[in-house]
């Protein structure tokens, strides 16, 4: 395929009746009010075309219609049947997610998804933490290790009864 310019492939697009979307949809991208939001996205060069779908806006709509099956609880379901209330802490290697930090303070201060924008848009979120080095536990097998160690002894098995032949 020949190299167009943003502007000719915007056009190209705009005779077929489509925009180029600026702001593509990810998960985590603050698009929407949804608590978990999930997007879906399927793209084939050969069809030239690309498809992405706000599930958790389109699923917002059917819970509308369906209440009597959705539950929605304000607690964190770890594991099986542990049920947990409150917000952790975030924890994680990398920074927290701008758009998951927004839905935490919503959850602790009660405020809408908006009002948090506007007041903590020019804040950063909590900072990653790299997590301590776990030193190697002696006792545990390296299977890469016992592999080696098997077929090395296989190979002396097999030299020992060519030797016998
Ligand atoms: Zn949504």
């Amino acid at each position: 395929m020949t190299q167009l310019s943003d502007t000719a492939i915007a056009d190209v697009v705009a005779a077929m009746g489509g925009t180029l979307s600026e702001d593509i949809w990810t998960h985590e991208d603050d698009a929407c009010d949804c608590t978990f939001q999930r997007v879906g996205l399927w793209k084939n060069p050969y069809l030239g075309e690309t498809l992405h779908v706000r599930w958790c806006c389109i699923w917002a709509e059917l819970y509308r219609l369906f209440p009597q099956f959705v539950r929605v609880t304000p607690a964190y379901l770890s594991g099986e049947d542990e049920w947990q209330p409150g917000v952790r802490e975030w924890d994680g290697e990398s920074d927290m997610p701008r758009a998951i930090w927004y839905r935490q303070l919503r959850r602790q201060t009660g405020r809408t998804l908006p009002e948090i924008r506007e007041a903590y848009g020019s804040m950063e979120p909590p900072k990653g933490r790299t997590r301590p080095a776990v030193e190697p536990d002696e006792d545990v097998v390296d299977p890469l290790e016992a592999a080696f160690a098997m077929i090395e002894h296989l190979a002396e098995r097999i030299v020992a009864l060519e030797a016998r032949e």
